[in-house]
């Protein structure tokens, strides 16, 4: 099945390549990039072995020369793959400009959530990022402050993003949902369908080298029904052709001290697209 996926990729990047005068990728190339290694846990044993991604061989210019990459996801892959998404936000005409995209967000009453949210939480970071991160929603502090992460689980991605050896100031911070939904509840298939469209244009606009996916609602509404985040998290899926890492929300880590670990397992395979290397453990 993987070696087939592979095969099929490789004349579609082949195909892409001839069109705009680019060399094609071999098959095992592709099978090498999109694979990592982890350290041996309990779950990882019981999951096909992965070889690293050479850091010389950023995803992001693979998968960029191939929008046949559009592939369904497959739960029973070892290698996801998901173009889809829940909703398109009514696939009106919006603007080409994320300040732009901005104003008329803030005017947005599309959802029931305008009615109780005090601000519209757009997004922020560079319009250039190369790393963008997707959350659920706004809770109550960025309701409050209409900026996305800014309360206790914000600043523990904060922390994220800085052992990822990035500024918050370097990356784009935004969500599923623009408007916080009342009591912090998730959003609604409705909700999220109304509002996707908003957070696609921005990731259109942005163009990012990779997305980190933080929580399940982020996955499930970005890449449709993918699984469980604990089943997705650590495994590449891609999004129009941009790699995304899925990892567990900060306020889950919050909560579950000891799923750090496995969220900067995710986090490490992220800042290898970058050719970040992650610092070495010491030794006793
Ligand atoms: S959540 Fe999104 S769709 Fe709903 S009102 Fe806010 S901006 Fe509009």
């Amino acid at each position: 099945m993987a070696e087939e996926f592979f095969q099929v990729l490789a004349e579609c990047l082949e195909r892409e390549g001839r069109r705009k005068g680019r060399p094609g990728i071999a098959p095992e190339v592709l099978k090498e990039f999109f694979t990592d290694s982890r350290p041996e846990t309990e779950e990882l044993r019981s999951q096909p072995r992965r070889k690293a991604a050479p850091p010389s061989m950023p995803p992001h210019s693979l998968i960029q020369a191939s929008p046949a990459l559009e592939t369904s996801a497959s739960s029973s892959s070892s290698v996801p793959i998901s173009a889809s998404a829940t909703g398109n936000g009514g696939d009106v005409a919006l603007p080409d400009s994320l300040d732009m995209l901005a104003e008329t967000v803030a005017q947005c009453r599309r959802c029931i959530l305008a009615e109780t949210r005090q601000h519209v939480v757009f997004g922020e970071g560079n319009p250039h990022a190369g790393l963008m991160f997707i959350g659920e929603g706004p809770g109550a502090d960025e309701d409050r402050l209409g900026r996305p992460f800014v309360g206790r689980a914000g600043q523990l991605l904060d922390k994220m993003i800085a052992a990822m050896q990035f500024t918050r100031e370097e990356v784009y911070i935004a969500n599923i949902v623009k408007c916080r939904p009342p009591g912090n509840r998730v959003p609604s298939p409705d909700e999220a369908a109304c509002c996707i469209g908003y957070l696609k244009k921005q990731i259109e606009l942005i163009r990012p080298e990779a997305i980190v996916l933080l929580g399940a609602t982020a996955v499930t509404f970005l890449l449709g029904p993918v699984g469980g985040i604990t089943r997705v998290r650590g495994r590449w899926f891609a999004y129009e052709g941009i790699p995304v890492m899925p990892t567990f929300h900060p306020a889950y880590l919050l909560r579950q001290e000891s799923a750090k670990r496995e969220a900067w397992i995710d986090l490490q395979m992220v800042m290898k697209v970058f050719g970040k290397t992650p610092p070495s453990r010491k030794r006793a």
